[in-house]
Parts: structure tokens; C-alpha cells; sequence
């Protein structure tokens, strides 16, 4: 069961062969137009793939036109209790429905809901987290109440003959998320959103996620990812990145570079900067190194494809280890760029 459904989101397809999409969701409530407007663009600009919108009421709905308008990314609406909000936002275009169907109260409304989505053919995620149970005493009835729970959500909708489904059981602790996940992947066949619920801010939010999910990324379990983070969305979808290339599951610019010492005579750090920013949509898997000195840092970055190293206002541009060239350091930058730009793996 490892190649899961393949379902499509918009233009944005999981499941199958297709490679782990990226998703981030809005922070502000959708009318707040100008900061959606901002949030939309910037998680564009760093290349998220899904976006996901909290509709807690009609004024949210009514945006939809909006969002739209103005968003590339396919829109996943989240939506909790009325299945008012479900309905119009299928009718309105969105792209897939984040609902657990029992949160709504009606069987009746549960139906209607789950017929106007496949009539749309819009998928429905069914998003199970820790939050998700209340009164549980131990992990193992933390465990086996979100397993019934999940299963008795996956029946619902098999009963209805729906079956582009997508499933997420998130945790905040890591061993329950693990064990969760690997289950879901081993018993469905539908494809897997991955995460950690309540991860935290950057940096503990980021360790956190990087360990609890990568034993299920060195067994390639997961079909769409989500770091939740507190603060700057951009850093949802870049942690996102970087953790899958280091996977080997994400196409993209590697980039490492030395922490520094005193032997360091340039500003390794902005240059870095700049070459995140220059390389961050080419969906190239070549690996540059930015080092802090030309006497160890070609050697220390020798199994790198190509990098460069500076000391004072000058660079050397150097590749699997060897020194290539010699220059200005805005000379080299300018040469590595190109590198990269026209790179190909032998
Ligand atoms: S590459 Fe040079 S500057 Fe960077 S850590 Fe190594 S010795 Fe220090």
C-alpha cells in the first residue's frame, strides 16, 4: 500500500508518484483582505504549494471570490460544526474541504455535504489531531480513540461511495504522531497530510518537527506536509523545504555553508542570505557550499558540486573540492549563480 490514491487539489496533485506538495494556511481571518492579500503573496513567493483558510463564518465565505482571484495556490477550506459554510464553500470553488463529518450534528447534513463535494469533485481531508480528544487519561486511549475515531470517518464517507479522501492524524507529541501515521499509511489507501500539531515557535518548532518526522520520511510516508509554526508563515513552507531536501525528496538548491571561525575575513552570513533568496525556486538538486575561507573551505566542502569561498574582497569558486577560479568577490557570486543556473547532474 505504499503508492496511495492519487487525488487533485486544483492543479496541485498528490497520491501516486507525485512528489510531497508543500502547504501553509492563512494566520488572519480571510476579510482582512490586505493582510491575506500579504500572506498570500509571500507564501507564494517561497513556493507553497497549498493553501489552507480557516472559514469560522458566512463573512469569511463570501472572500472566496477573492481568494480566489488573487491566490495561485489551490484553496483548501477548514471548516468545523456548520455545514452551512461546507456547502457554500464547495459551491464557491474551493479547491478541497479539511471536515471531520461528525463534527456535524445531522446525518442529514453530513450526506448533503459529502454528495455536493463529489457532484464538485472537491476532496475532503479528514483531519484528525490530538485536540481532536478530550477526556483521554493514557497515550494508549489517546492512541486507540483516534484510530476508532479516524476509522469511523473513513467508513462514513466509504458508505457514501466518496473516495477522494485525504487523512491527517497529528499529534504534538512525536512517539503518538509517529505511531498514528505509520498506521494510517499501512491501513489506507488514501494519501497522508503530514505535521505536528502545536509544534512551537522557529527554532523548537522546527527541531521538533525535523525529529518527529523523520522516521516517517525515511520511510517516504506523507503525500502533502505542514510545519506549523509560530510566526512568519514563510518559515512554515521554507522548514517544509528544507526538511524534504534533506530527505532527497524535494528538488531544489542545497545549500550549506561553515558556521564560521576566526579565520574568516568576509560576510559569509549575507551572502548566504542572498543566495537562498537567488536560488529558491530553481528546482534543481545541486548542492552549494558558501565557506568562510579559501585555505579549508573548498577541502571541508569537498563533497559539494560546486561553491565558493572568500577572504577580504576576494573569492575562489571551487567544485568538489578543486579551486576553479579566482576573482572579486560580487565577480565569483556572479559566476557561482550561473553555475548553478545552468548546472546538470552528469
Ligand atoms: S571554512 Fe574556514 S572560516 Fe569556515 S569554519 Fe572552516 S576554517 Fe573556519
Amino acid at each position: 500500500m505504499n503508492k496511495k490514491n492519487v487525488i487533485h487539489i486544483g492543479d496541485i496533485s498528490i497520491g501516486g508518484d507525485y512528489p510531497i506538495a508543500i502547504q501553509s494556511m492563512l494566520s488572519c481571518h480571510p476579510a482582512q483582505k490586505s493582510v491575506a492579500l500579504k500572506q498570500i503573496q509571500e507564501l507564494q513567493d517561497v513556493g507553497c504549494q497549498i493553501l489552507r483558510v480557516a472559514f469560522p463564518d458566512m463573512e469569511a465565505v463570501e472572500t472566496i471570490p477573492f481568494l480566489l482571484a488573487n491566490s495561485k495556490m489551490p484553496i483548501v477550506a477548514d471548516v468545523h460544526f456548520h455545514p452551512s459554510i461546507a456547502t457554500e464553500c464547495i459551491k464557491k470553488g474551493v479547491h478541497k474541504l479539511r471536515l471531520n463529518p461528525s463534527n456535524i450534528k445531522s446525518k442529514e447534513e453530513q450526506k448533503k455535504i459529502v454528495h455536493l463535494a463529489k457532484e464538485y469533485s472537491v476532496p475532503i481531508r479528514i483531519g484528525l489531531n490530538g485536540g481532536s480528544m478530550h477526556n483521554v487519561q493514557t497515550e494508549e486511549e489517546a492512541l486507540s480513540n483516534m484510530q476508532l475515531l479516524l476509522q469511523k470517518e473513513i467508513h462514513f464517507l466509504q458508505e457514501e461511495h466518496f473516495d477522494q479522501i485525504v487523512l491527517s492524524v497529528k499529534n504534538s507529541e512525536i512517539r503518538i504522531n509517529q505511531y498514528l501515521n505509520q498506521w494510517a499509511f499501512d491501513t489506507f489507501p488514501y494519501p497522508l497530510h503530514i505535521g505536528l500539531t502545536e509544534a512551537g515557535s522557529l527554532v523548537p518548532g522546527i527541531i521538533k518537527t525535523a525529529i518527529g518526522l523523520q522516521p516517517l520520511l525515511e520511510r517516504k510516508i506523507g503525500n502533502t506536509i505542514r510545519v506549523s509554526l509560530t510566526g512568519e508563515l514563510r518559515n512554515e513552507v521554507l522548514a517544509a523545504r528544507y526538511l524534504l531536501q534533506t530527505f532527497g525528496l524535494y528538488a531544489g538548491v542545497r545549500i550549506t555553508s561553515c558556521p564560521t571561525c576566526g579565520r574568516c575575513k568576509w560576510d559569509v552570513k549575507s551572502y548566504v542570505e542572498r543566495l537562498e533568496k537567488d536560488t529558491l525556486l530553481i528546482q534543481k538538486s545541486v548542492h552549494v557550499a558558501m565557506m568562510g575561507c579559501e585555505v579549508n573551505g573548498p577541502g571541508e566542502a569537498a563533497n559539494a558540486d560546486i561553491g565558493m569561498a572568500g577572504s577580504g574582497s576576494k573569492a575562489v569558486l571551487f567544485q568538489k573540492g578543486k579551486v576553479e577560479k579566482t576573482g572579486k568577490t560580487e565577480e565569483i557570486y556572479q559566476v557561482l549563480l550561473q553555475r548553478i543556473q545552468s548546472y546538470s547532474v552528469d
